[in-house]
């Protein structure tokens, strides 16, 4: 047995893979390396990634300034306990991150994911309530659609994504809103939009003095299948959520970061939520490492004399140091100009390539907003479960280009590094497998 098949052999012995059938699925792909948007297999083959591995890597792979921080950084300080201690990396980053946000939200707590970020700023909302003398405000809300994580409360968040059917029993009650999903050249918007807010205001009206917080992914759901809606809904809502004296909490973990086109949603929508959770791209996709950031009126309401009004939530590695590094870097190089040009060279040429595509009588509802664009494969069933996805995936593997459509939703989530030949390569693939039987049939 050579050594690759050893490697596959021993990963079939011992791994549980995430959302993976193990009995059905393919042998993973072994990774060797990578660089820029590249990875490179175990078995000389290059896979180009679309998807930045699962949403996280923004300035590429292995990229050396990211590299350099961390290696640095685990010769002077690895790991100290955050409960009575600190350190400059955290200090600093949590300052960066105060500044680049709206207004007051300045109060950063570091946790270890995306999910996490999503508990803890559940857990906020709900103590912050009952610090307030209101414990009545105990009822949540949030959107079809929507995906916050995978543990309990994020899944109660995200009940309505369809991922969760096993585990219905477990979670929580959490209302949820229709979700005014749009796309280019959508003439009912309007009409979709003022039918959502009026689910709200209808909920408002009945529940606004019981409900604690209302969650959203703001401009994109994302695992829900790359659904954007206008940045003046979010507007509107955040203006019935005040009006009701509702949190508003955005889940960021996947927009953040410049991937919406600037560098939060937020700044895009113009609302200053209550809360806001970031994670995935934070370090550059070098480490695991989230913040949930709320307004500093929030935070007051958790101090006094009792220990009891503090927020009793923290993990091992919380704010861990090379985390912490890995994010300065990835803030550096975010903040430099060339990315700035890059997000908006990848924007245009998703529209430009979009614009071409959307004729294709297989594509519905193309889409872009920022570095991410979609489209529906049309007449092959839908939701995550349809099984073009899974063939498309595979065909474009074959061809090197590691895409991973949700369903029918075909997407694409580059890192910035990506080179303008590079993402015409994707397009013109994806463009071969419209056009190629053989990539619906099997
Ligand atoms: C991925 C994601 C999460 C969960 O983050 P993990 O790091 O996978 O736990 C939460 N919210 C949104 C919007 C996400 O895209």
């Amino acid at each position: 047995m050579d050594r690759l098949q050893a490697l596959l052999a021993l990963d079939r012995l011992h791994i549980w893979h995430p959302f993976t059938q193990g009995h059905t699925a393919p042998l993973p792909v072994a990774i060797r390396s990578a660089k820029g948007a590249v990875l490179h297999g175990e078995d000389g083959r290059d896979y180009l990634d679309l998807i930045s591995s699962w949403w996280v890597t923004l300035h590429g792979h292995a990229h050396p300034d990211i590299a350099h921080a961390i290696a640095e950084q685990a010769q002077r300080l690895e790991q100290v306990i955050f409960a009575g201690f600190t350190h400059e990396g955290a200090v600093e980053l949590a300052r960066r991150l105060s500044g680049l946000l709206p207004e007051d939200l300045n109060r950063v707590f570091f946790s270890d994911d995306g999910s996490t970020a999503v508990e803890v700023a559940l857990k906020i909302a709900h103590q912050y309530w009952r610090n307030m003398g209101a414990p009545g405000r105990r009822r949540l809300l949030a959107f079809d659609g929507g995906y916050h994580g995978d543990t309990v409360g994020a899944m109660s968040a995200g009940a309505r994504s369809g991922f969760f059917d096993h585990f219905s029993d477990m979670l929580f009650e959490v209302a949820s809103l229709p979700f005014p999903a749009t796309w280019d050249g959508d003439v009912n918007i309007e009409e979709r939009e003022f039918n959502c807010l009026a689910a709200l205001e209808a909920w408002l009206d009945r529940f606004g003095n019981e409900t604690a917080a209302l969650i959203i992914e703001p401009l994109i759901q994302g695992a829900g299948g790359m659904r954007m809606c206008r940045p003046q809904f979010l507007n509107t809502i955040a203006t019935h959520c005040r009006r009701a004296g509702v949190l508003l909490i955005f889940d960021e973990v996947m927009t953040g970061f410049g991937r919406t086109g600037r560098l939060f949603a937020t700044l895009t929508a113009r609302v200053t939520p209550d809360i806001i959770c970031l994670a995935k791209g934070l370090t550059g996709g070098f480490l695991p490492m989230s913040v949930t950031v709320c307004r500093d009126g929030l935070y007051q309401a958790f101090l006094g004399e009792a220990f009891d009004r503090a927020l009793a939530h923290g993990h091992s590695y919380t704010a861990n140091p090379l985390a912490c590094a890995a994010a300065l870097a990835s803030l550096r190089l975010l903040l430099g100009t060339q990315t700035e040009a890059a997000l908006q060279a990848i924007e245009r040429q998703h529209r430009s390539r979009m614009q071409r595509l959307a004729s294709h009588p297989r594509v519905g509802r193309p889409r872009v907003t920022g570095t991410v664009a979609a489209f529906d494969v049309v007449g092959e069933g839908t939701g995550y479960g349809a099984r073009v996805g899974r063939r498309l995936q595979d065909f474009f593997m074959a061809r090197g280009l590691l895409l991973r459509p949700l369903g029918n939703v075909v997407y694409l989530l580059p890192p910035y590094c990506i080179t303008p030949d590079q993402l015409d390569r994707a397009y013109d693939l994806i463009e071969a497998a419209l056009s190629d039987g053989a990539a619906f049939l099997e």
